[in-house]
């Protein structure tokens, strides 16, 4: 099947002379997927058969898929949530390449005014998928647009003001809205119900990653034994992305320090180098555990002051460090704030008494 797949990418630059260019000149901002620089997106599957693990959800919106071709219609709504870097992108993207259809990508915060997503809207030619990532993260005005064109395929918007104020009825061809999110819970429930498909994205197991590090490996003609894939894998805390970058800096270790070829002992030395430890965690995971035991005897303790005191951002903490270390029981989230787990307190050295009250005392709220 040719891959006829194509990405616009509707940027977010925020400013005067973006407005003035208008939405449609926006749109004419392209980048195909066919044409993805070398490094990073080269390693995206292409196709379902290439799309590694998360079968249950592989296998659900292949259905969705197959039905809709057959009976000639465009694709349900779709939102697919989950930690970032485990595919959501990536499935959207194969998802617009397997309707032979047109992926236009734009994000929450690229899509400011309302005159931004009525421009984009009223572009969608029929059955194209239009791509919100961190869908979360739109304000509420341009939610509202949202809704109509959703559910009815029309938008209506208000030109002029007081007495010459009048209502556009404009309808919309027929498209499929993916959402992203990595905060599912922000979505506001008249958006989350518009989607007929919902899926999590969860973390993958290290089978699931080792073949991620084999077959990126393959592509990017680095020579790797299948310890070597498997260690990498395992520190990989989950997350494809996180696979393909770790694999990538054991491949620069093993060319310069090495003879290019990347065993269990190659492997662990690069990532011991990159200060990556045995489950996978960097040193912001560790600093942020090391904050939370030492600053505060283990917690409990509020998101604010463990990122002012690790000198992070909130949302960096939220969105891309406390899943996992919540995952492998490093840490709770409690009423009174976030605290660390006797395994959590052990994995960075501190002692355990504050830990050991904290595992006896109040469950997780996840
Ligand atoms: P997200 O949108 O969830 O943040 P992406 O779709 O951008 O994640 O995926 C990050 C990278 O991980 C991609 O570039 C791709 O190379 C790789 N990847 C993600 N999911 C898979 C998968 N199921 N199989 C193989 N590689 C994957």
């Amino acid at each position: 099947m040719p891959d006829s797949g194509r990405e616009r990418i509707v940027t977010g630059a925020d400013d005067e002379a973006r407005a003035e260019r208008g939405a449609a000149e926006m749109l004419s901002e392209r980048a195909s997927i066919n044409s993805e620089a070398p490094g990073m997106n080269d390693l995206r599957p292409r196709r379902f058969t290439e799309y590694i693990g998360q079968r249950q959800v592989v296998n659900s919106i292949q259905i969705a898929v197959e039905a809709a071709k057959h009976r000639g219609d465009t694709l349900d709504h779709a939102l697919f949530h989950g930690p970032p870097g485990l595919g959501k992108t990536t499935i959207s993207q194969i998802i617009a390449r397997e309707m032979d259809t047109t992926l236009v990508h734009t994000s929450g915060p690229a899509l400011e005014r309302p005159a931004d997503v009525v421009g984009i809207l009223s572009n969608q030619k029929h059955g194209d998928v239009l791509f919100i990532d961190e869908i979360h993260r739109l304000s509420h005005a341009v939610e509202e647009y949202l809704y109509s064109a959703m559910e009815d395929y029309r938008v209506d918007f208000i030109t002029g003001s007081g007495a010459f104020a009048k209502t556009i009825n404009l309808p919309l061809q027929k498209f499929t809205l993916i959402g992203s999110t990595t905060r599912a819970g922000m979505l506001s429930p008249p958006l989350r119900e518009r989607f007929a498909l919902t899926y999590h994205l969860d973390y993958y197991s290290v089978e699931e990653l080792t073949h991620v590090v084999t077959r990126s490996a393959s592509i990017l003609s680095v020579a790797i034994d299948q310890p070597g894939a498997n260690v990498i894998a395992s520190r990989s805390r989950g997350t494809p992305r996180i696979a393909n970058n770790l694999l990538r800096r054991v491949r620069d270790y093993a060319q310069v320090r090495r003879e290019g070829k990347i065993d269990d002992a190659v492997a662990a030395e690069a990532l011991h180098v990159e200060g990556v430890d045995e489950l996978g965690l960097d040193r912001l995971d560790r600093l942020y555990l090391e904050t939370l035991a030492r600053n505060y005897g283990g917690g409990p303790a509020g998101i604010n002051a463990l990122a002012a005191s690790a000198n992070e951002e909130v949302q960096t903490l939220e969105d891309v460090v406390e899943p996992f270390l919540l995952k492998i029981g490093f840490i709770m989230r409690t009423p009174q704030g976030r605290r660390a787990t006797s395994s959590g307190m052990l994995h960075v050295g501190a002692p355990l008494s504050a830990a050991r009250a904290t595992d006896a005392g109040q469950g997780p709220l996840i």
